[in-house]
């Protein structure tokens, strides 16, 4: 049997983690949460960074820090998880979905620009397989328009974007706020768990407060005031040192743990070449200005027949390969509130991508038997 996914250990959670709970700091913001915080923040050159036990919490904090308010319209696409919307509809906001791009699931900045109003407020754009989006676009709309822009770079960590400056910049440093994932499902994971980076400096403090239930506790440690109390709204986004010490023992590992899962996802795009090309199936592309940190590799067949024919003979021989993101446009919560605009790429891919096994305990040999049966006829 190959399980679609299996949550690698690197072999140093345990004793991080028992580190952790003998030192006696249980509670968030301890040793490990500052020591990750800082590693990332130095690798990648995110503005500050703050762990949250969700990507799905750092996008409601992105929504509270851009001061989201009801009727207030959010930018995204359609083609993505449920925390995206869910943290802007939490506190309000009409989202107003775009759809993909032909290339690549992604969101198509082209169309953007016919989306925004004077009600529009921030967009977006969601890394889809840790692939940049066309950032320099992104960026000059939303500048140019006044808007917010939050890359959910959920899967997105340790991956980059080359713009027209030619400057290499990881994903996730690029918006105003991004927000990454370490559940486990993702490359480097937590269980739970996932990162606000702030790297618009007028975000910094107030991020600090909403973080903390609303209070001015992280200035009180530091000793910058000598009473913590409620200064703003809040809520409990901050992960505990159990989860944090158990992603320093990842994210330590960071460069190995991408070298073998590029290592797989080559394997998968060189063994399936000849095969997709004869049965028009599309796979992934990586644009120049973009790097690949193969959090998936994922095939788009040509329609939903061919798509249920090959999830059947995976399955049929112990493969567990999915699929994902039922439009959010036509989902049951949304349908009825969206504007009625087709988005027939999202519903392409929605109808017809397959995600392939993917972890990094995957074997060259296991890989090489899914390219065998899927190749064979
Ligand atoms: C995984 C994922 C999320 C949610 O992450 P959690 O950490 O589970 O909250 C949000 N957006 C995208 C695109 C994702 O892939």
């Amino acid at each position: 049997m190959i399980p679609f996914n299996k949550p690698y250990l690197t072999g140093k959670e345990a004793h991080y983690l028992y580190d952790a709970v003998y030192t006696g700091k249980l509670s968030g913001n301890g040793k490990y949460t500052q020591k990750c915080q800082n590693f990332l923040k130095e690798q990648y050159g995110f503005g500050k960074c703050l762990l949250t036990t969700s990507c799905t919490d750092a996008l409601e904090m992105a929504a509270i820090l851009i001061d989201i308010q009801p009727g207030d319209e959010v930018i995204m696409p359609s083609y993505t998880f449920v925390s995206t919307a869910n943290a802007f509809v939490l506190r309000g906001a009409k989202v107003v979905f775009a759809d993909s791009r032909k290339d690549h699931p992604g969101i198509d900045e082209d169309l953007l620009e016919a989306l925004i109003n004077s009600k529009t407020k921030a967009i977006v754009p969601v890394h889809y397989a840790g692939v940049a989006c066309d950032m320099d676009k992104i960026m000059d709309i939303a500048n140019k328009h006044n808007l917010f822009v939050i890359e959910d770079a959920a899967q997105a960590i340790d991956s980059f974007y080359t713009g027209k400056d030619g400057i290499k910049r990881a994903l996730g440093s690029i918006g105003h706020l991004a927000a990454f994932s370490f559940h486990e499902t993702k490359n480097i994971i937590a269980g739970e768990g996932g990162m606000l980076a702030i790297n618009d400096p007028q975000f910094e403090k107030r991020a600090e407060i909403i973080w903390e239930k609303g209070t001015n506790r992280s200035a009180f440690f530091r000793g910058e005031v000598d009473k913590y109390g409620w200064v703003d709204m809040g809520s409990s986004f901050l992960p505990s040192e159990l989860i944090s010490s158990f992603l320093w023992a990842q994210i330590e590992n960071i460069q190995d743990i991408q070298k073998v899962r590029v290592e797989h996802w080559n394997q998968y795009y060189d063994g399936l070449n000849e095969w997709v090309t004869k049965q028009e199936i599309q796979v992934p592309k990586i644009p120049d200005s973009a790097t690949n940190n193969a959090h998936m590799f994922y095939i788009v067949c040509k329609d939903g027949e061919q798509r249920a024919e090959i999830l059947n003979k995976l399955k049929s021989n112990d493969i567990y390969a999915v699929f994902h993101y039922l439009s959010l446009h036509t989902s049951p919560f949304y349908a009825e509130k969206h504007d009625g605009r087709h988005l027939p790429v999202t519903d392409h891919y929605s109808e017809c991508l397959i995600r392939l096994p993917m972890y990094y305990e995957l074997e060259d040999t296991q890989i090489e038997k899914i390219i065998q049966i899927l190749t064979s006829s």
